[in-house]
């Protein structure tokens, strides 16, 4: 059994946790928080051993009726490898704190690829992987990105990839994100960090970002333009992407046409906590008019870098040596097929 912590009980600390419990050859340690917030009150009825940052804030939790199981130093003492799911930028600090325990370390994208000097994407790259120590897992848009590019790439050869990410204001508990009412150019400069963030995964693609916040909390949605080597045929994508164990179709036939309904979607389908840990394209929006190919892809923020750390637990442990094996695990351990 793989031992896991969880530095970060947040949106993806808490959803890494419960994917863990799922598999057969890893279980969670602990996992940790700051505050005594509600998902505390959830880790602690998921029988998850709490560990905590500062042990002076112990009354705290104290108080909430909350057990503390001890440290974050101790909880990294527990494990083999610790997945650390802290807001952007505390990851990073957190490095001299893994390197002393001695264990491995995945990072989540909010860090730069420098966290770790290897960024990961389990349909590109998960060979690489194999027993490394430190791995970033790529952010929910170049994990979205990643999947679609090499699949077509593979098949067709891509020469150059231009996409738009029209991207959600923040996660539905985020109460405090917006915008609100407006259309906000993220960044304002073209191209944004999107297309370098894949390159830190397939370094020789060309591609272009560009990148808009509007305001909605569900999902990002992306405009996917490829350039390709050679003509396509849209019933050979059609084909690869059914083909795919992390990237779902929505059909047209469902009418759905929108993040909303896609979610719906989801939630009628008794996913957990409505999570898509496919990519969701479009099938009306597949267009291939010679080496032009088009598309719509949905990705939902919260979940599709979840099953992207699973696998990576196992590349790094070693204990799987074969991309397609670790996902098929993953995605059967947790009762998931991607839509069709
Ligand atoms: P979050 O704010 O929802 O959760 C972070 C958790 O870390 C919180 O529970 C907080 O209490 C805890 N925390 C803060 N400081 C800590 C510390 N020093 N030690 C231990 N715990 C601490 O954040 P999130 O959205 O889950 O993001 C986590 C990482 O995942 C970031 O790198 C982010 O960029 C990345 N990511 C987020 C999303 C998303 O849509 N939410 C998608 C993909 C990747």
């Amino acid at each position: 059994m793989i031992r896991v912590a969880i530095n970060g009980y947040g949106t993806i600390g808490k959803r890494v946790a419960d994917a863990v419990t799922c598999q057969p050859d890893m279980k969670i340690i602990g996992v940790s928080k700051t505050k005594p917030s509600a998902e505390a009150y959830i880790a602690k009825a998921r029988g998850f051993p709490l560990y905590i940052a500062d042990l002076s804030k112990k009354d705290a939790f104290d108080k909430a009726g909350i057990p503390v199981a001890g440290s974050v130093e101790e909880m990294l003492a527990a494990c083999d490898i610790v997945v650390d799911a802290t807001p952007g930028g505390i990851g990073a600090k957190n490095r001299a704190l893994y390197e002393k325990a001695g264990i491995k370390a995945i990072w989540q994208g909010g860090e730069d690829h420098e966290v770790a000097g290897f960024s990961f994407s389990s349909s590109c790259n998960y060979a690489d992987a194999i027993g490394k120590d430190y791995v970033r897992v790529v952010s929910c848009n170049t994990t979205g990105l990643c999947r679609i590019i090499k699949l077509i790439s593979d098949e067709y050869g891509v020469k150059k990839v231009r996409a738009t990410m029209i991207r959600r204001g923040g996660d539905p508990g985020d109460i405090k994100r917006g915008p609100i009412d407006a259309i906000v150019c993220n960044p304002v400069t073209i191209p944004s960090h999107h297309g370098p963030d894949v390159q830190s995964v397939i370094p020789d693609i060309r591609i272009v970002t560009t990148a808009l916040i509007v305001p909605t909390t569900m999902m990002h949605m992306h405009v996917v333009q490829m350039d390709l080597a050679r003509p396509g045929d849209r019933n050979r994508v059609l084909e690869l992407i059914k083909n795919h164990p992390r990237i779902g179709l929505v059909r047209t036939q469902t009418g759905i046409t929108s993040t909303a309904e896609l979610k719906e979607y989801v939630m009628d389908l008794g996913r957990p906590r409505a999570d898509l840990w496919e990519n969701g394209v479009f099938e009306g929006s597949i267009s291939v008019d010679g080496d032009d190919l088009y598309l719509f892809q949905a990705i939902h923020q919260e979940a599709d870098v979840v099953v992207e750390t699973i696998d990576c637990i196992r590349a790094m442990m070693g204990t799987i040596k074969v991309a397609e094996e670790s996902i098929a695990l993953t995605n059967h351990s947790l009762g998931f097929s991607p839509i069709r």
